[in-house]
């Protein structure tokens, strides 16, 4: 289904403000207009939930968690970023690898199989997309992803 992008993600976020803790702050960076794209709902829903759900439940200290939407030549990019522990460069890729937790004894307790990313990554890949990491130890983590978007759509209707 086409949906706009802005509102899909910003229905999101709110649902989050909502039943987050008061002392982290949210922050959104998103385009003023529509962006129309076709996605599977329910998929994209559960990709969202599961980098914002990391990104609260590894931000132990609080901070801010960024959401940001960027338009580029043919696609969009969303990113999530948090002021969290972070993970460290050699563990950066296999992230999204199926059960796969940066160690094992801090994430533990923390709950959680290690497939919310390998999932995102197989959804993100059959909406013709990209996911991937950048993430400062002690610093934070953001997680990227795109998605087609033909910014000239509107033009097939002059
Ligand atoms: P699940 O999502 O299945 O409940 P999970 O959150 O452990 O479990 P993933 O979402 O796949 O699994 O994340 C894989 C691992 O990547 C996590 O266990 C954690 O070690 C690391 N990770 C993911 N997001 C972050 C983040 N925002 N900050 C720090 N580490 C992260
Ligand atoms: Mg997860």
């Amino acid at each position: 289904t086409w949906v706009d992008f802005v509102t899909f993600f910003n229905d999101i976020i709110d649902r989050f403000e909502m039943i987050k803790e008061s002392h982290i702050v949210f922050k959104r960076i998103l385009p003023k207009e529509a962006i129309f794209i076709q996605i599977d709902e329910d998929k994209l829903t559960q990709v969202i939930d599961n980098i914002i759900s990391n990104a609260l439940k590894y931000s132990p200290e609080g901070g801010r968690v960024t959401f940001k939407v960027k338009v580029l030549d043919g696609q969009i990019e969303v990113s999530i970023s948090d002021q969290g522990l972070g993970i460290p460069k050699e563990n950066l890729e296999r992230v999204f690898e199926r059960f796969y937790r940066v160690d094992k004894a801090r994430t533990r307790r923390l709950g959680g199989t290690g497939l919310g990313l390998a999932i995102a990554k197989e959804m993100i890949g059959a909406h013709g997309g990209d996911i991937w990491a950048r993430s400062v130890e002690g610093k934070g983590t953001t997680i990227l992803f795109t998605l087609p978007y033909d910014s000239e759509q509107e033009d097939d209707w002059s």
